[in-house]
């Protein structure tokens, strides 16, 4: 089949059907713009998406339709999204990945708006490289406490030996990820971003919560560990989320954190000039990173 070039010598095989169809009908983004937008930010985003169970939110109709959280196959599920059996449980439905970029232009033919992955790829499923730790804060919580959150998160995980990175949610908050080498399991991960959690909000209970109460969340900023255990998903680095003002989930350098970034200001629409004109990608040695987590 042809190749379609879309830029950056990004092309696939995928056709679009219907690609004048409209996704975010505020902000008047189609379907084609979902997959330029994916072509220009794949490189970047390809190792948190690559190889990884991803769970799906799935907007057929556009980001006002009905939406559907799914993390197995459908009939007539595009054969670049794969299926793979969890080593663990073959008994269960098998979960979904993509090996490459048609993959991903399979996504969007699918109206899958939001690509919520594992924190570890196919190869190592038992073996997280990642730690979550997801900044929700409450209403009346101003952005600044949020970004001061996010700077202890970074400064507690450099005294577990771990380098950690921040990109935005593309919602309220931020996601702090501290980069692991694949060696500690699931159970470690999880306990680590927990006690981190519990630590915080010990140390300044009007500041942060670590348990997740609704009613307490007023003035506080829920530090979600939850992100973290063997099954939970968090949305991709460069994932659009499926709200109104199509933001995605950005990278972002942390002394960025100190100018007009905020949860949801990159955007489908504005990507193009952030990634022109930024130097270079704040995550590229992500997993260059990497340190074991001590356990
Ligand atoms: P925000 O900044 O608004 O908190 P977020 O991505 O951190 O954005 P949510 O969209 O509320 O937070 O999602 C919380 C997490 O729960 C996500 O990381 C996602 O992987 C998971 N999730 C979302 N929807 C579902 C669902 N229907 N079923 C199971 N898990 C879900
Ligand atoms: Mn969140
Ligand atoms: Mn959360």
């Amino acid at each position: 089949m042809a190749k379609t070039p879309i830029q950056n010598d990004i092309e696939t095989s995928v056709e679009l059907t219907h690609p004048e169809r409209i996704y975010w009908p505020e902000d008047q983004i189609s379907k084609q713009d979902l997959l330029d937008y994916y072509a220009l930010v794949w490189r970047r985003m390809a190792p948190f998406v690559v190889n990884r169970p991803l769970a799906l939110l799935r907007c057929p109709d556009g980001i006002d339709g009905p939406r559907f959280f799914q993390k197995h196959a459908w009939k007539g599920i595009n054969p670049h999204i794969e299926e793979i059996a969890d080593p663990e449980d073959k008994d269960t439905a098998k979960f979904l990945k993509i090996r490459d970029f048609d993959g991903l232009a399979a996504l969007v033919q699918s109206a899958a708006l939001e690509i919520h992955p594992w924190g570890t790829t196919t190869d190592h499923w038992e073996k997280p490289d990642m730690i979550i730790m997801d900044l929700d804060p409450g209403e009346d919580v101003a952005w600044g406490k949020v970004v001061i959150a996010a700077k202890e998160i970074r400064e507690r995980f450099s005294i577990l030996g771990l380098n950690s990175f921040v990109k935005t949610s593309g919602g309220k908050g931020l996601h702090v990820v501290a980069s692991v080498k694949p060696q500690a399991t699931w159970p470690h991960i999880k306990d680590a971003a927990e006690a981190i959690a519990h630590a915080m909000s010990a140390d300044s209970p009007e500041a942060y919560l670590s348990v997740a109460s609704k009613a307490k969340r007023t003035g506080h900023i829920f530090l979600d560990y939850l992100r973290n255990g063997r099954g939970n998903t968090a949305v991709a680095p460069y994932s659009t989320r499926a709200r109104k003002g199509a933001a995605v989930s950005m990278p972002v350098g942390w002394e960025e954190l100190d100018g007009k970034i905020g949860p949801a200001s990159v955007t489908v629409g504005n990507a193009a000039s952030r990634l022109g004109q930024s130097s270079g990608d704040p995550w590229e040695d992500f997993f260059k990173a990497a340190s074991p987590l001590k356990i």
